[in-house]
């Protein structure tokens, strides 16, 4: 029994963390042997060509679009990170998914879940689908929704969980049973809110798990960046052969900033998890907020299989606070501790109005379907200490709503 006044571990419930995910963290694809100076960081590789020993001889590199020695140990580290076989890195999230794209043709359909990523939203509404491509959004967080949606011509599913900016959660694992069922479609899950640290959508039985690496991965908000790891030779070999042709590669440095920031991936989510947890329980309990969504707490719709599928989660909080807009401008104006931009995952704290902001190119009559309204704000819980980014919120109530807390 727990002494009256303990903590309760936040953990508890939630899938075991996977095995050796910091020793892989900070050894795998490091190893000094792979270079004649034994360094034990990767040097920051920038030469663009390599010598040939003859002609069309070499050993490992040609050109460094088609292959780097700091992109390659970043590359080893993600797949190890997510129980993959192999790892690819792009200049951006974005640019991952235009790969990933571009391993459909003219014809196919892409089945993606409603509430997705705005930039991927606009990516498949207005560019993909110009280039031949069918896009249809359904809920799949409603599996038999996403069933019904399937065609013979759907060749990419594509989710998001928890989904942005309403933190739904999606079960995986429902989804690829499904798929399964179907030849010839490929699974794709965005898994930029929760990192590798807390779900593994490729033991989930996804096909391609994808991050803007711009986000937790980093998670030191300077780096934009995208990846995808896969288990499939075959896949890889399409992806690598995209990742080359299409040539929307990271730069070296980059590379190594990314491969720097995972080796405390482990030690900031539990972090973020855990002021996300103090932070959801303050917001739900402040006379100022409407209702809180957080996929840790046990009001979230999907707390049950978010414990089953996830090891944690990490500090993306979103609040309806009391009021209209101008409640929610004040609020955000007043923040201190909290910066108002977009983005999300890093060490500091951010705050963002999602229908002003992230996703002010989602058409506005689907905004007000997935119910992204004017009182919506989302927040990126960082690493500060707790007691400061609460107290934070705390007054920009205030400010927002003097009349609400006059009694103190
Ligand atoms: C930011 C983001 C993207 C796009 O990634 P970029 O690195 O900005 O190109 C995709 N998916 C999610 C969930 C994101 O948050």
């Amino acid at each position: 029994m727990q002494p009256p006044g303990d903590r309760q571990d936040p953990n508890e419930g939630f899938l075991q963390g996977f095995k050796h995910f910091a020793t892989h963290a900070i050894h795998t694809g490091q190893e000094p042997e792979q270079w004649n100076s034994m360094a034990v960081v990767p040097p920051i590789s920038l030469s663009t060509t390599f010598k040939q020993h003859g002609p069309g001889e070499y050993t490992g590199y040609e050109y460094s679009r088609s292959g780097n020695p700091t992109r390659n140990c970043l590359e080893k580290s993600v797949a190890a990170l997510d129980g993959a076989k192999y790892s690819l890195a792009y200049s951006s999230g974005l640019a991952a998914t235009l790969n990933i794209a571009h391993l459909l043709k003219s014809g196919d359909k892409i089945l993606c879940t409603s509430d997705v990523y705005g930039g991927t939203n606009r990516y498949f509404r207005r560019i993909a689908s110009e280039m031949g491509l069918e896009v249809t959004f359904v809920d799949c967080s409603d599996l038999k929704c996403l069933e019904a949606a399937i065609t013979p011509e759907t060749k990419l599913l594509w989710i998001e969980t928890p989904t942005n900016p309403m933190l739904t959660v999606i079960d995986i694992q429902g989804c690829a049973d499904i798929v399964s069922k179907h030849k010839d479609i490929i699974f794709a899950v965005d898994n930029t809110f929760m990192s590798a640290y807390f779900q593994r959508p490729l033991a989930l039985g996804a096909d391609i798990c994808m991050y803007s690496a711009t986000k937790y991965m980093n998670g030191h908000t300077d780096v934009v960046m995208g990846l995808v790891s896969v288990k499939c030779d075959k896949l890889y070999e399409r992806l690598k052969f995209l990742q080359n042709a299409l040539g929307a590669i990271p730069s070296p440095f980059d590379c190594y900033l990314v491969n720097r920031g995972l080796k405390t991936l482990h030690l900031r989510m539990k972090q973020h998890f855990q002021s996300g947890l103090s932070v959801a329980q303050f917001l739900e309990t402040h006379p100022c907020v409407e209702r809180v969504i957080f996929p840790g707490l046990p009001s979230h719709p999907q707390y049950e299989l978010t414990k089953r599928q996830c090891a944690g989660v990490s500090g993306m909080i979103t609040f309806y606070i009391k009021g209209n807009i101008e409640h929610a401008k004040i609020f955000l104006r007043s923040l201190k501790v909290f910066v108002l931009a977009e983005s999300l995952g890093g060490y500091e704290s951010l705050a963002e109005h999602p229908a002003i902001m992230t996703h002010a190119s989602v058409p506005e009559k689907d905004r007000a379907a997935l119910k992204i309204s004017d009182s919506l704000i989302r927040l990126s819980v960082g690493l500060e200490d707790i007691e400061d980014i609460i107290e934070d919120l705390d007054q920009a109530f205030k400010a927002a709503h003097p009349e609400l807390n006059n009694h103190k």
